[in-house]
């Protein structure tokens, strides 16, 4: 019950632990085509959309972003909500990018009012980054008026939806985001290994326009021909796909699909309703400051007065694991719970989880 890698549904544990195939072979050729389609209606992307699969993590993601869209002198807005945005601020930076950083003191987001001022006082931003769910605070953005601020002052809007992926409402075409990366381990319920980014035509346009190119294994024109191969039925080889994962993939967006987006983001909310249910009969805290920032993907809770992380091996000694604390200098005053991907629609794992923290609490429910 970590914010990820998550429990696996039955049938992707059993896609990813199948023998490795190779990466021309029908089986391989045909579930990533159908991944790449599922990804559009998973991000509700439009069809102009080029959704990339590479092999790595969430790093891998956001650097491919990163690398695509930052040359030396870049300058680009950055909403911090923790750590994980500290983390692309450094990116941009290693990229000869200048981020431009308007942040809110852990547990909150920086109000509209305020990043609509920093963009007007840094005219020459070309970028808006933020973070969906930024796992170290459980702190959610809400993407949608960021987006849509990017398009009205002409700059290309990125989220990093690594803890949040299909796990909150997030609409790609209709509120106009650029780029909309993330990782396989969390709400999308696969195992740890690839990172997923989903490409808007202007984003891909901006790359094209470049003087000059990006590291080649980032590269997004390495890699559309191999992305389009797939999905048109004719794969070319650039760099080896993991296989494994990428049959995991097609059949755990298939369930998200079969399911339907809709209804998943409506079982992450009351999976997430839950949880909180269960938060306030405990007497915890959350982390982040208000109900409107609070993720439902997972829980950033404080320990109560006179426990510390302690807690985390008594709840482990119930055979539950759960998180410590992430974003310094609060990392040892709070604990996070994951309740994302197939576990979000397990009521007897949630109740299970709510329970061991009960009793290693010695409280009752
Ligand atoms: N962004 C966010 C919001 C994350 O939660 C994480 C991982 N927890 C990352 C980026 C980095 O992903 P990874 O650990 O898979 O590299």
């Amino acid at each position: 019950m970590i914010p990820g890698p998550v429990e696996l549904s039955p049938r992707v544990a059993e896609a990813a632990s199948a023998r490795p195939l190779g990466h021309m072979s029908k089986p391989v050729v045909e579930a990533f085509g159908r991944a790449l389609k599922a990804m559009r209606e998973v991000w509700k992307a439009p069809a102009t959309a080029q959704p990339f699969v590479v092999s790595g993590s969430g790093t891998v993601a956001m650097e491919l972003a990163v690398a695509n869209l930052v040359e030396p002198g870049t300058q680009a807005l950055l909403v911090s909500t923790g750590y994980f945005s500290e983390r692309m601020a450094e990116m941009i930076r290693r990229h000869g990018g200048e981020p431009v950083i308007v942040a809110a003191p852990p547990g909150g987001v920086p109000s509209l009012d305020e990043v609509t001022r920093r963009l007007d006082a840094a005219p020459g931003c070309k970028l808006l980054f933020a973070t969906h769910v930024d796992t170290s605070t459980g702190v959610l953005v809400d993407p949608a008026p960021l987006a849509k601020l990017a398009r009205e002052r002409g700059l290309l809007s990125v989220f990093d939806g690594v803890c949040a992926t299909a796990g909150e409402r997030f609409e790609m075409e209709a509120w106009g985001a650029d780029v909309y990366l993330s990782a396989s381990q969390k709400a999308l319920g696969l195992p740890p290994g690839l990172g997923l980014l989903v490409a808007s035509e202007r984003a891909i346009e901006a790359r094209a326009r470049r003087n000059a190119p990006p590291p080649l294994s980032l590269d997004w024109q390495q890699w559309i021909p191999i992305m389009q191969g797939y999905e048109s039925g004719a794969p070319k080889y650039f760099a080896t796909p993991a296989t494994s994962l990428i049959i995991a993939l097609d059949v755990g967006l298939a369930e998200l699909c079969a399911i339907g987006v809709e209804q998943v983001f409506e079982q992450h909310r009351a999976a997430a309703e839950t949880m909180r249910g269960y938060w306030q009969r405990l007497g915890l805290r959350a982390l982040p400051e208000s109900a409107a920032v609070t993720a439902n993907t997972m829980s950033a809770l404080y320990y109560p007065d006179g426990v510390d992380a302690a807690l985390i091996g008594k709840v482990l000694a119930q055979d539950v694991i759960i998180a410590g604390g992430l974003l310094q200098p609060l990392a040892p005053k709070y604990f996070r719970v994951g309740h994302m991907g197939w576990t979000s629609r397990q009521p007897e794992l949630l109740a299970r989880t709510a329970a061991a923290i009960a009793s290693a609490l010695g409280r009752s429910l």
